[in-house]
């Protein structure tokens, strides 16, 4: 192994490998370890034992409205477009999801016009100027029924907390319309990578100046090399031993399940609001366009964090951003370690964001 480096780049997933590719290109000698088996960190994917590609750690549904962070991707990967549709499934039947004009006329069981979603909306809706939390959120935007009926369960489910403890971003990241887009997402690029993410981050780090090692922590390496700069992009709580104590994350178990049929469920999400253990089973054949006679599906069911289980999404409130807060002013003191990502600055970030956040660090670095 490299004794000395110019930057020893913690974890292989989007905000490592993006630094790693940007540092190598313009000459500085790179380590990147990562804790698992495989890079991509979250966003790895791979073909199961049926020959289903599948995202191993949950969908991931690539969208951005930011051109730069197409550009930039596109130098390592084709692209699948794809609009994502997804259905909940409650009251005993599928409905459109997020809430759109067929949803309410599912709900009022006959044709509408976006002008009478407009005017019920109007009058169902529980005014709020600020929403201070989720519940207020979804209430200022829908009412009760709806809140009730789409929200709050799965809501209590995958957080294991009621709406009113968490940020007003927490729901807010669903869209409510009163046309008949009924896509999941609002972002004006929506696509795959054609060949997967796996080979997406496989051409990331194909370069020269990039060294990789799997299934290294980086404190094994740490203090026995020398290195001008650190980039972490793990739990930022675990970097400093949780000396302020453990910052709250929500994990997940996955359980795949290969059946002898084309499709399942006639979508690629479907969401359980108020019905079973799991929030939601994906089928991402709908999305992929993979041709084969089986398929696979993964119900997700959320899960505490502890040993044993990742930390995928941190949790947002008031109280876990100020123990974040008092991370980050020690974080901010760090001469040689820059934090990145959605682990390593706490914030629940898609994958074009940390994409974006990894080019304005690595020219900085650079600069
Ligand atoms: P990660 O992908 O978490 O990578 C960090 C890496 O660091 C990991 O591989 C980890 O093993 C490694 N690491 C940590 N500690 C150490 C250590 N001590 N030593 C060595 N290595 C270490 N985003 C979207 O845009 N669209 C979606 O549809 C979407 N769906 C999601 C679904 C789920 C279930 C989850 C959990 C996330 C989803 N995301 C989605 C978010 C997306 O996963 C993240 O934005 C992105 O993967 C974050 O990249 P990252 O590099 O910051 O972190
Ligand atoms: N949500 C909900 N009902 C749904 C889908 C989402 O209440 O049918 C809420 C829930 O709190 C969830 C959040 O909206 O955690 C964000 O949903 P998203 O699908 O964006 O979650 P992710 O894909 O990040 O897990």
């Amino acid at each position: 192994m490299s004794q000395s480096v110019d930057c020893l780049i913690v974890g292989a997933g989007f905000a490592g490998a993006v630094i790693a590719e940007r540092l190598a290109h313009a000459g500085k000698r790179c380590l990147v370890v990562e804790r698992r088996a495989q890079i991509g960190g979250n966003a790895h994917d791979g073909i199961d034992p049926a020959g289903v590609l599948i995202h191993s750690y949950g969908p991931h549904y690539f969208r951005t409205n930011s051109e730069a962070v197409v550009d930039y991707l596109s130098r390592f990967t084709e692209w699948h477009p794809v609009e994502y549709k997804i259905l909940s499934w409650t009251d005993g039947r599928y409905w459109p999801f997020p809430i759109n004009l067929n949803t309410f006329e599912a709900l009022i069981g006959r044709p509408s016009t976006s002008e009478e979603m407009e005017a019920a909306l109007a009058q169902w809706r529980v005014p709020c100027k600020r929403p201070a939390h989720s519940e207020e959120l979804i209430l200022s935007q829908v009412g009760r029924e709806l809140y009730e009926k789409f929200f709050k369960n799965y809501t209590r489910k995958q957080w294991k907390c009621e709406p009113r403890e968490l940020d007003p971003s927490v729901c807010g990241r669903i869209s409510v319309r009163t046309n008949r887009d009924d896509r999941y997402l609002s972002e004006k690029f929506q696509a795959l990578p054609l060949h997967g993410y796996t080979r997406l981050f496989e051409r990331l780090l194909d370069h020269p100046n990039i060294e990789l090692r799997l299934q290294t922590d980086y404190r094994e390496v740490a203090g026995r090399m020398r290195f001008k700069q650190m980039v972490y992009t793990g739990p930022i709580d675990a970097f400093y031993d949780e000396r302020f104590g453990p910052l709250p994350y929500r994990s997940l178990r996955f359980e795949p399940e290969t059946l002898p049929c084309e499709f399942f469920q006639p979508a690629v999400q479907v969401n359980y609001p108020n019905d079973f253990d799991f929030t939601r089973i994906v089928e991402l054949k709908h999305a992929t366009g993979q041709q084969l006679p089986v398929t696979t599906i993964i119900r997700e069911y959320p899960a505490d964090y502890g040993p044993g289980r990742e930390p995928y999404y941190p949790v947002p409130n008031p109280a876990s951003r100020e123990l974040y807060g008092r991370y980050a002013a020690v974080a901010a003191q760090e001469k040689k370690v820059s934090f990145v990502g959605r682990l390593a600055t706490y914030e629940y970030l898609n994958m074009d964001q940390v994409v974006q956040r990894a080019l304005a660090e690595a020219e900085r670095l650079l600069s």
